[in-house]
């Protein structure tokens, strides 16, 4: 019977834990709310936030898997010296060994376009092909 009395004590003091953390809670958040107000009004951009601290941004880029995760850019693929459409990057050649730039082929197998990055000024071969027809 004592532990009893004993255990209900412990809920009483929880609750009055929980009551006065929320009295507080509500008056600090009171507090933090108009102190966001004036920061607004004075022309900054805050918001309160309840949750986990913002995790950094490595950790936010990374899957839990240490990697970071890269945002596709609009860039040519450091391998291929192209672009595609949809686009890749190096990534996509992890699995080769050694990295070479995909082939038509090898495009087409994984649903990529070329699209040709810049109008670059393609210099037709004509050097040493054998086209001096006489
Ligand atoms: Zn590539």
């Amino acid at each position: 019977m004592e532990k009893n009395s004993v255990l209900d004590q412990l809920k009483a003091l929880d609750e009055q834990r929980a009551k006065l953390l929320d009295g507080a809670k509500g008056e600090a958040l009171e507090q933090a709310e108009k102190a966001v107000v004036e920061l607004n009004e004075l022309g900054f951009d805050y918001r309160l936030v309840e949750g986990p601290q913002t995790r950094s941004r490595r950790a936010a880029q990374t899957d839990g898997t240490g990697e970071v995760r890269r945002q596709q850019r609009d860039i040519p693929c450091p391998v291929c010296h192209f672009k595609t459409q949809p686009l890749h990057n190096g990534r996509a050649h992890r699995t080769q060994q050694p990295k070479k730039p995909f082939t038509a082929e090898e495009l087409k197998e994984r649903g990529l376009e070329r699209v040709e990055s810049q109008p670059q000024s393609t210099v037709e071969q004509t050097a040493g092909s054998n086209r001096n027809v006489s």
